[in-house]
C-alpha cells in the first residue's frame, strides 16, 4: 500500500512575482519513502548564506522557516528521515532540491538531458544541492507513451507505476512526474507552468516570468498547450504545479 501525502516545503516572496510555494508529494509505503522535488532543506534553512549566498537568496525571495522542511514535516509526521531512499526530481533549480542534502542516502532521479544541463555549467544552478555526491539515476529517451506524452519509467520497487514526463524549457531537461495512483493518474508538472491560471489566461501576468526564467520559451509553451489539451479532455487526471498556492489549498484540498 502507498499512502500520499502533500507537503508545502517551501515560502518564496519574488520581488517581483509575489509569492509562491513549493508542493512536494511524499509517497509512503512500509519499507521506504519517496519524495517528488524536496523544497528548500534544513541545512539550507541553517546556513543559508553559506549554502544559497546572499545575493541569490534576495533575487529569489527566499523566506526560511525550519518547519517547512521536508525533514521536519516527516519528522511530524512521526516517519523515520533515513526511510527516504529514493527523491524523483523535476529539475535541479535549487528551489527544488535543496533538501536533497537532507537525506544523503537517497537516490535522485531525473532526466539525463537535465543532469547533462546542470553539468554543462548552465549558471541558473548552485551546485551545493548535489554537493554531497548523491547516486544520481538518469533517465534518457523513450518511446514509451503516456496520454500523447513521451514517457521515462522510474526504476524504483514500489506498488505504482511512476514515469519522469519530458516538458522541457523551463529548463533543458525539466519534467513532470505521472503516477498511476491504485485507480487514477496523478501529473505533478512541476514549473511547466508557475499558476495553473496560466493555463487559461494567456494575458496572465505570470506569463512575463515564466518566460524569462525559461531556457528555451518556444518547447515551455508548446509544452503548457499539450497540458491545456490534456487538462480539457481527461479531467479525472489530478493535474498540479510546483509554486501555486491557491491549486495547492483551493478545491483540490491538496494541503
Ligand atoms: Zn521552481
Amino acid at each position: 500500500m502507498v499512502k500520499i501525502h502533500h507537503l508545502n516545503c517551501l515560502d518564496l516572496q519574488s520581488p517581483i512575482g509575489g509569492s509562491a510555494i513549493g508542493h512536494c508529494l511524499l509517497l509512503e509505503t512500509e519499507h521506504k519513502l519517496v519524495l517528488i522535488d524536496t523544497g528548500i532543506g534544513l541545512l539550507d534553512t541553517l546556513q543559508p548564506a553559506i549554502r544559497i549566498g546572499q545575493d541569490y537568496i534576495d533575487r529569489i525571495g527566499y523566506r526560511f522557516n525550519e518547519a517547512l522542511t521536508a525533514f521536519r514535516q516527516l519528522e511530524q509526521l512521526g516517519l523515520p528521515t533515513d526511510s527516504v531512499t529514493d527523491c524523483i526530481i523535476s529539475h535541479l533549480d535549487n528551489d527544488h532540491i535543496g533538501g536533497l542534502a537532507d537525506f544523503p542516502d537517497a537516490a535522485v532521479h531525473i532526466s539525463t538531458e537535465e543532469y547533462e544541463n546542470f553539468k554543462a555549467g548552465n549558471p541558473r544552478y548552485l551546485q551545493t544541492p548535489l554537493a554531497h555526491h548523491p547516486n544520481i539515476i538518469t533517465y534518457g529517451p523513450s518511446s514509451e507513451k503516456w496520454y500523447g506524452f513521451e514517457a521515462r519509467k522510474i526504476n524504483i520497487d514500489i506498488a505504482w507505476d511512476i514515469f519522469l514526463v519530458p516538458l522541457f524549457g523551463h529548463t533543458n531537461g525539466h519534467c513532470g512526474v505521472a503516477i498511476h495512483a491504485d485507480d487514477h493518474w496523478i501529473f505533478y508538472v512541476g514549473d511547466a507552468y508557475y499558476l495553473r491560471a496560466e493555463l487559461n489566461d494567456p494575458h496572465h501576468p505570470i506569463h512575463q516570468m515564466t518566460k524569462m526564467n525559461a531556457d528555451n520559451d518556444e518547447l515551455r509553451v508548446n509544452n503548457l498547450n499539450k497540458i491545456r489539451e490534456l487538462v480539457q479532455r481527461e479531467p479525472g487526471i489530478v493535474v498540479y504545479g510546483y509554486h501555486d498556492e491557491e491549486e495547492y489549498g483551493g478545491e483540490n484540498h491538496f494541503a
